[in-house]
């Protein structure tokens, strides 16, 4: 029996700790006994059913823990190896996207703590082919964020085609935005530019590395992106949930450009024609990240390039934090203790 958060029956957005039996393992898996799991706004969503109710499921999506037992067919890890349990849990692996370094896109795509069992739990069943080694050298509880958000920031700064020494605009500078700041400066030696209502979250990007920092408020706050950045980004990240960032954040491109939606607000994006035909304007959309991309993530969190701000506390109090994040109350990342120390 091992302890889990599963999603209620009446996918009310709680979930319960309850003692579950795990099924034994198939022979491409592996066991892993979870060490850490972050909670994600997307374990919100799922707990609530907003993507299909899923009640008993386990959730849990930016899990890191050891190997303790490998199915007979497993070659690519051994027993003690530390894993990550990401959102992108597993894919058919032959598809044209699986074989051609698009596989977060196949049709046939798992998700931990949504279509399979998830890693808030003590323990937590992995398609071993699709577990990531986290390094010995990268702090175990920040690579929680770095399976999620970390890795979602860094993959859709290289869908931008992000450069050194151009201009990259990140659009909200939350949990998301500040590890692309980070990782725009630190990683890919980008000028960056910070769009966002909140003159907390600007000073808090300044401190990671922003150039420059707008207040989307302004009445002129594209004048002054222009101005700042001497005729215009050559990539946007639009990290915040509304529909009007997006419609901002294609007026900030310089020709040439591309904007890459990251955020899910409902509604649709308003895009100039005159500009995105005149100018060359690119619009893609970015969704997590292949293991190959949270690998390289990894990399860059244990040479300290990427650190997301992260704090620990006891599976017992999960529901209270689904409180706290409801309530915006929560600055970085909440991340749940397995290990039995003292959090
Ligand atoms: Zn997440
Ligand atoms: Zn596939």
């Amino acid at each position: 029996m091992v302890k889990a958060a599963v999603v209620r029956n009446n996918s009310d957005g709680y979930v319960d700790i309850k003692d579950i039996d795990l099924r034994p393992i198939n022979d491409n898996e592996a066991l892993v006994k979870v060490e850490y799991c972050g909670l994600c706004h997307t374990d919100l969503h799922v707990a609530a059913g907003d993507f299909g109710k899923v009640p008993g499921r386990v959730i849990g999506h930016e899990g890191v823990g050891r190997v303790t037992q490998l199915g007979k067919d497993v070659t690519n890890l051994k027993i003690g190896d530390r894993v990550s349990i990401a959102w992108f849990y597993s894919a058919c692996g032959t598809c044209e996207y699986c074989t051609t370094g698009n596989e977060t896109l196949c049709r046939n795509v798992v998700n931990a703590g949504f279509t399979a069992d998830g890693a808030m739990a003590e323990e937590c069943i992995v398609d071993a082919k699709y577990a990531v080694k986290v390094p010995e050298g990268l702090d175990p509880i920040e690579a929680t964020s770095l399976t999620c958000a970390g890795v979602t920031t860094y993959k859709a700064l290289k869908i931008g085609d992000t450069k050194p020494g151009e201009w990259t605009e990140i659009v909200g500078a939350g949990g998301l935005g500040n590890l692309g700041v980070q990782l725009a400066h630190n990683v890919f030696g980008a000028k960056v530019v910070v769009t966002d209502g909140n003159p907390d979250k600007l000073a808090a990007a300044k401190e990671n590395g922003a150039d420059l920092l707008i207040n989307r408020h302004d009445e002129d706050a594209t004048a002054q992106l222009i101005k700042g950045t001497n005729g215009g980004v050559h990539d946007s990240i639009v990290t915040a949930v509304s529909a009007q960032a997006f419609d901002d954040a294609v007026n900030s491109l310089k020709p040439n450009g591309t904007l890459v939606a990251v955020a899910l607000p409902k509604g649709d994006m308003k895009l100039n024609i005159d500009k995105t035909v005149l100018d060359g304007i690119k619009v893609a959309g970015s969704l997590v990240g292949t293991r190959q991309d949270l690998k390289e993530t990894f990399d860059f969190g244990a040479q300290g390039k990427v650190k997301p701000i992260v704090k620990t506390d006891k599976l017992e109090n999960i529901n209270q934090v689904i409180d706290d994040m409801k309530a915006g109350k929560i600055v970085g990342r909440v991340v749940f203790d397995f290990t039995g120390d003292k959090a």
